[in-house]
């Protein structure tokens, strides 16, 4: 038995911030990052509709990138004493995975990170309180998905949330929040969508389901990212839109390993952080390449569905990577990881232990080929030194 799971409403449009005020409930607490939100207005707003639906309302703000665990328990906390029956979070990525955390750790105080990090265990939550998520950036999809990632910075390590109680009740896809974003936020945001809907298309776990939104989701983000990267605000709310598809697919088909790449790089060179959306882009035509060899008809459908054309399946393969090189350049995303300015000697001295926990990143069970820690490794060299995946 397969299982599809979506919030129970999307509201989408400009103004649909709106929908607030008709929510019933009596407290709403609301779960907020650093200041662009109330920067450009839209936390008062927020506050100003909860208000007007009768809500008495409290806001936990100062949720910082990558949420830790300190955080989460401190919004736990908050949400003990003041017993919302709403939880509503809004922002970028951070304070909407944070917020899911604490919405578990509200109602089951006891519960800990141990315990909720098998997937798919998590105790029944809604006991409580309902959840709003409100997202400013059009990447992560985290308004629509069952996955929250927080840090455990006292240990060095990440915990990835993964279960259906915490797919959010209602999103809220109103795309002037998004008109917020920095040009670099929109060009990595929208390659991680890409990646999200390709990784759910050629997963092991796509479906019939699942397959219709990917595909929408990549010609749209095909359409649209270039203007809103260039600061067309239609095209950007277009990309809104096409995030939170991408977003629908892979909460029910999962990733794949350019997930598994990103995550183990994200943080592992001396010479600074590799935002998420960015090493996506980087790795996803060589893990093309690599997965064609299992799931060629696969890739050769989306690039048809894009409109590429070609005499065959591998012709098709080629193309659909050559389009997501053009993009890359366009949007000003290196090619490798060299030219994205990992020193050569790190790199070699830690790739073989990078390798190893990649193939054991949760991504990786979902990938449509295996592969073991030496092709991965191999896999990396390619990706640093920008040369072609030929096994
Ligand atoms: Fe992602």
């Amino acid at each position: 038995m397969a299982r599809f799971t979506l919030p129970r409403d999307i509201y989408f449009g400009k103004g649909s911030l709106e929908v607030l005020k008709t929510l019933k409930g009596k407290k709403a607490i609301i779960v907020v990052g650093g200041g662009s939100m109330k920067r450009f207005g839209f936390l008062d707003k927020t506050v100003s509709y909860l208000k007007e639906a009768g809500m008495e309302v409290r806001l936990f703000e100062g949720v910082e990138p990558d949420p830790s665990v300190e955080t989460v328990m401190r919004g736990a906390e908050a949400m003990r004493e003041f017993e919302p029956d709403w939880i509503v979070s809004i922002g970028g990525g951070s304070p909407i995975d944070a917020a899911k955390a604490m919405w578990a750790f509200y109602e089951y105080p006891d519960t800990t990170f141990e315990q909720l990090i098998t997937p798919f265990n998590f105790p029944e939550l809604r006991q409580k309180a309902k959840f709003v998520a409100i997202p400013s950036t059009s990447g992560t999809a985290t308004e629509v998905t069952a996955f929250s990632v927080i840090t455990d910075y006292k240990k060095g390590v990440k915990y990835p949330l993964a279960d259906y109680n915490i797919t959010p009740d209602i999103a809220v896809v109103d795309p002037e929040l998004a008109e917020t974003m920095p040009k670099t936020l929109t060009a990595h945001t929208g390659m991680d969508a890409l990646t999200h809907a390709i990784e759910a298309y050629v997963s092991t776990l796509n479906s019939p389901f699942t397959d219709p939104l990917a595909l929408k989701a990549i010609s749209m983000v095909f359409d649209y990212l270039v203007d809103s990267y260039n600061g067309d605000m239609n095209a950007r709310e277009q990309m809104h839109y096409a995030q939170c598809l991408a977003g629908m697919a892979f909460t029910n088909a999962l990733l794949g390993i350019v997930h598994s790449m990103a995550h183990k790089t994200g943080a592992a060179f001396s010479t600074g952080h590799i935002p998420h959306g960015c090493a996506n882009a980087i790795y996803l035509p060589y893990v093309i390449k690599f997965n064609a060899k299992n799931a060629k008809s696969r890739y050769a459908d989306i690039a048809r569905f894009v409109g590429i054309e070609g005499k065959n399946d591998d012709e098709l393969v080629d193309k659909l990577c050559d389009k997501i090189n053009e993009y890359n350049k366009k949007l000003n995303i290196p090619a490798s990881l060299k030219e994205f300015g990992i020193n050569e000697e790190e790199f070699k001295k830690k790739v073989s232990k990078i390798a190893e926990l990649a193939v054991e990143d949760a991504c990786t069970g979902s990938n449509p080929r295996a592969i073991t820690p030496a092709e991965m490794e191999k896999l990396f060299t390619c990706a640093y030194y920008g040369t072609v995946v030929d096994f």
